[in-house]
């Protein structure tokens, strides 16, 4: 087990098509020993490269990456004690399960095949694939191929594991099971694991902490609570949570933030936030979370009249999809017994404790106490192409 720390790291690709390209830009990060961090972005925002350099597939080009002291940046991939499952598996296809997690510890090693075979039959029971050991990939389930690759990074007892979306290409149920799964074999082992996802909700359900990374920069760190009630920025407002926040254009006008379906009188409090840091007429974003909203008997103080469209059973709760002011869209999540009809008006209401407001300028969330990263008060260029130079 150790501590994985990242200072300052940069990647540039040279592509002949596109000039340079700046897949992740000037990061730097801290995992604890024994900690389960995830990092989370959308298809094409660093997280592979990163977790790439610190495995050793790709140079870094600038800063330094170290495992516990040693500083890892011209150290081989098999000497840097991390063991990397990746999303396609890359088992041995000739190779029976046992096989293939086997050899890499041979190979590595000077274990006898006792030892070996113990570690084995130790990862094999603890991925319950013990009565699968003699039989080839091809005739495992996706499941199960996903059970000999991270068994076959258990048996090396590496200081780090590293996940690069390990459970994409397995159905929507088995996708569930495999996360408790893989979380109860990290708590087991307690190796430090470094964990790249697309799936916001893989990465809410599964860490300890979460890295957001967009355009190869980090928007946010944190806790999954902290980062869903308290986003840095309107870019990680709209990534974490499902269905996600609704964001609504509003003008700042006295006391009172003003769109075109609604005006919403702002409380002392948060008018005194404000104040600090927007100024008159200055154009905002209003977020609030669907299940932020509640339904109201009567019009009153900040209630807003709304359509609506869609009601959708899902389970305990109803989503509803509604209008404001004719053509501003709005979820709303409410509980199950709670079912107003399709077609009719009712009254919402934002919690005021609940509300999100972000400076357009700077895509900033001036009601968090969290202090946005350099990186996050920049976000809104999604470019991540350089002009050849
Ligand atoms: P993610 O894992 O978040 O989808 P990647 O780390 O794979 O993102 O990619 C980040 C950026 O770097 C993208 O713009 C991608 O096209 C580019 N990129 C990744 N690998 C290479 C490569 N080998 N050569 C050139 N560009 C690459």
């Amino acid at each position: 087990m150790a501590r994985v720390s990242v200072d300052d790291v940069t990647k540039i690709y040279s592509d002949n098509d596109e000039g340079r390209i700046l897949a992740v830009d000037n990061v730097s990060l801290d995992v604890k020993d024994g900690e389960f961090v995830t990092i989370v972005g959308p298809s094409g925002s660093g997280k592979s490269t990163l977790l790439r350099m610190i495995a050793g597939l790709e140079d870094i080009t600038e800063g330094t990456i170290k495992i516990g002291d040693t500083v890892i940046n011209d150290i081989q991939p098999q000497d840097r004690g991390v063991a990397m499952v990746f999303q396609n598996y890359a088992l041995y296809p000739h190779m029976t399960a046992r096989k293939n997690m086997s050899y890499g510890l041979k190979l590595t090693t000077d274990l006898s095949d006792e030892e070996v075979n113990a570690r084995v039959e130790e990862a094999a029971e603890m991925m319950g694939i013990e009565d699968q050991l003699d039989k080839k990939p091809g005739n495992l389930s996706g499941g199960q191929q996903q059970r000999v690759a991270t068994g076959r990074a258990i048996v090396r007892d590496p200081e780090v594991f590293l996940f690069d979306e390990p459970l994409s290409n397995l159905d929507a149920k088995l996708r569930l099971h495999m996360r408790t799964e893989l979380q109860r074999i990290q708590e087991e082992v307690g190796t430090t694991s470094i964990y790249v996802t697309h799936d916001q909700e893989e990465a809410m359900t599964m860490s300890d902490r979460i890295v957001i990374l967009d355009a190869g920069q980090i928007q946010q760190v944190g806790e999954p609570d902290d980062i869903y009630n308290e986003p840095a920025n309107k870019f990680v407002a709209n990534f974490i949570g499902s269905p996600s926040m609704n964001m609504f254009p509003v003008e700042l006008s006295g006391n009172s933030l003003v769109s075109e379906a609604f005006e919403y009188h702002l409380s002392d409090r948060i008018l005194e936030e404000i104040n600090e840091y927007a100024e008159e007429g200055e154009s905002l974003t209003l977020g609030i979370r669907p299940e932020n909203i509640q339904l109201v008997d009567s019009a009153g103080e900040n209630t807003i009249d709304a359509y609506i469209d869609v009601r959708e059973p899902v389970g305990s709760d109803n989503f509803l999809y509604v209008t404001l002011g004719g053509d501003m869209e709005c979820r709303v999540r409410v509980p199950g017994d709670v079912k107003p009809d399709e077609g009719t008006n009712v009254h919402i209401q934002f919690d005021e404790t609940n509300l999100h407001i972000f400076r357009d300028q700077t895509g900033r969330n001036i009601l968090t106490s969290v202090e946005p990263t350099d990186q996050a008060t920049t976000t809104g260029d999604s470019s991540v192409a350089m002009a050849e130079d």
